[in-house]
């Protein structure tokens, strides 16, 4: 199993929060050590804790970077981009209201000028799976994609037991590129 963004967030997190508190566990052992005068456990207890201190350190910069990570795969700002319906828009408005091509040319270059930038996002959308028993098996009947209706391409692979074979659809729309929601 691959780990999403989020995921390997969380558990970079998750394992710094544990290595903190072993960190606290392992210094009240050294503490308590120290006061009894058991020098060498209490020493062993001090480099333990400190692992683990520089464990929780690693992984809460490594939460950070994905973080960041996560930040610019969401948010990369393109000034050369701009919306393909908006330029569709701007064309056949100016059909209508312009005199001929030169002046039309004119007017559509002042046009792209104007539009605003756009961020290019990356489509998201799923599969509907429709499923049909036919008396002793259930079969998927068709497959298609929520953004443009399109069928998936589907691959076949062993089931978990390895007896039957199952039908899995890819985890992109092979028309118009969506990534499909697991
Ligand atoms: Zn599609």
């Amino acid at each position: 199993m691959t780990m999403t963004l989020d995921e390997a967030i969380k558990h970079a997190e998750e394992v710094a929060e544990e290595q903190e508190s072993n960190a606290h566990m392992h210094k009240d052992m050294m503490v308590f050590k120290q006061n009894i005068k058991h020098n060498i456990a209490a020493k062993l207890q001090e480099e333990s804790m400190n692992e683990c201190i520089e464990c929780a350190e690693e992984h809460r910069q490594l939460a950070e970077w994905l973080k960041e990570l996560k930040r610019l795969k969401e948010q990369q700002p393109c000034e050369d981009c701009i919306s393909r319906p908006a330029v569709d828009k701007l064309s056949k408005e100016l059909v209508h209201t312009t005199r001929d091509k030169a002046d039309f040319l004119c007017h559509f270059w002042e046009g792209l000028q104007k539009l605003p930038p756009v961020t290019p996002q990356q489509k998201i959308g799923k599969w509907i799976i429709n499923k049909e028993y036919n008396g002793y098996e259930t079969k998927i009947t068709d497959c298609k994609c929520s953004i443009c209706g399109e069928e998936a391409l589907l691959t076949k692979s062993y089931s978990m037991d390895g007896q039957s074979i199952v039908l899995c659809p890819s985890n992109y729309c092979p028309n118009c590129n969506a990534k499909m929601e697991k």
